[in-house]
């Protein structure tokens, strides 16, 4: 069994709690960017790599930053994360625009910002270049359908919203290339959270596959093949995460075999992973408020929902360690709640852990991809900060606790208190 590790003791973390009140999300710098490297790395072989993090993970400047140093690109998917690219000063082709049910403003906005537009359905060819024209560059998103099974999280590819059926590849390549559009992609994203390595390389399969289709039959070269997000993380202590070198040498083969066999090379490999780049990295830290026993025990924390939805949500699995109980004997059941007037306010249920008092300090591991992201305001809970553990232990707070006063910015309690 491996160990879920931490990136500080109980000391260190006593002592950040000094100036950074709980509850608070906190990234481990040095964690996010080794795994950065290690992933630009197994790729090398590949001109023209690059992995765009899917930002809806986590949507912080500091982390854009970062990972735009190791030559990661941004996935964007909604007017918001383009506008948070555009801030960091991104632009052109290091964005990807992968969105669906798209607003025409949205494609006006990728467009101005020169990003890569990636289409999730042959419709909207026409409703880009009536509302925004037709870049140079466009993609579509691939739905294989019955070809692939699909996981847990993203269900089957063929019950899925996303992407164009096969002959629309067809359709929608052919009608781009009849209206001058000359630089192509395509992309396809059937995991999510999935740990099996040969999976990805099933699905780069799939894609070469349909390349050698498309550019023989419409005589069309294409630039990239976007292999889309999905590597999973080791939530459990049973887990083992990806191994990255194998999902790149699986594809090194099918691409010396289909592209290069087929005089389709280069060919340009990216993803789009979010998970995988931050989830690790990522830590809820919280205090136990109470200790509660009725017919189940229950530890009730300083943080809920707000700032971590996933075990609510869909039952996800996350790692919890109480600060200096490491080593103590797990033999204690509890929910781990938190303080929302939802009974599925819970970050654990019968979990084993060590006896807990009130005081005792939490951490809820991997939180490092949507945790704070998802959080919402229910019960008006605010979310927490963000900080950043340096290299050097130095602790940057990246974004600030909200306050009540955020809360309420939307309500005008004066024109309220007239109302009649
Ligand atoms: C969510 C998402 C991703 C990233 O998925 P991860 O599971 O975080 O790797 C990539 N692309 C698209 C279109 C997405 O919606």
């Amino acid at each position: 069994m491996l160990e879920k590790k931490l990136p500080f003791d109980k000391e260190q973390l006593e002592q950040i709690i000094e100036k950074h009140p709980t509850p608070f999300h906190i990234y481990d710098e040095k964690g996010m960017l080794d795994y950065a490297q290690k992933f630009n790395e197994a790729f090398s072989w590949n001109e023209g790599f690059k992995e765009y993090y899917a930002i809806k993970a986590a949507p912080n400047p500091y982390l854009m930053r970062l990972l735009r140093k190791q030559g990661f690109g941004i996935d964007c998917s909604s007017m918001a994360e383009l506008l948070l690219a555009e801030k960091v000063g991104m632009r052109g082709e290091e964005i990807m625009f992968t969105s669906n049910d798209t607003p025409a403003y949205e494609y006006q906005k990728a467009m101005e910002l020169g990003a890569i537009i990636n289409l999730d359905d042959i419709k909207h060819i026409d409703y880009l270049e009536e509302h925004a024209g037709l870049p140079e560059l466009i993609s579509f998103r691939y739905n294989p359908g019955t070809l692939k099974g699909g996981n847990i999280i993203i269900g089957k590819p063929e019950d899925s919203k996303y992407g164009f059926t096969r002959e629309q590849l067809f359709e929608g390549y052919k009608k781009l290339k009849d209206k001058g559009v000359k630089r192509f992609g395509i992309h396809t994203m059937v995991a999510s959270n999935e740990l099996d390595a040969d999976y990805f390389v099933e699905t780069a399969e799939i894609i070469f596959d349909v390349i050698v289709d498309l550019a023989k039959e419409l005589d069309i070269r294409f630039e990239f093949a976007n292999l889309g997000g999905g590597i999973g993380i080791p939530y459990k202590s049973e887990h083992k995460p990806v191994n990255l070198n194998r999902v790149s040498e699986g594809i090194k083969e099918l691409y010396e075999k289909l592209i290069v066999g087929n005089g389709l090379d280069p060919l340009k490999i990216y993803f789009e992973s979010g998970r995988a780049i931050t989830g690790p990295y990522g830590f809820l830290v919280s205090r136990v408020l109470h200790i509660k026993e009725t017919y189940k025990k229950y530890a009730g924390l300083d943080s809920c929902m707000a700032n971590l939805m996933r075990p609510a949500l869909y039952g996800a699995y996350h790692h919890i360690t109480v600060m200096g109980k490491e080593t103590a004997p797990h033999r204690h059941l509890y929910d781990v709640t938190g303080s929302l007037c939802e009974n599925n306010d819970k970050f654990a249920i019968n979990r084993l852990l060590p006896e807990i008092n009130p005081e005792d300090l939490v951490v809820i591991h991997d939180t490092g991809a949507h945790g704070h992201s998802m959080g919402f305001n229910y019960n008006g809970k605010l979310r927490s900060a963000e900080l950043l553990l340096r290299p050097n232990g130095e602790v940057v707070e990246i974004r600030r606790a909200e306050t009540f006063d955020d809360l309420f910015a939307t309500l005008d309690f004066d024109a309220a208190n007239e109302f009649e």
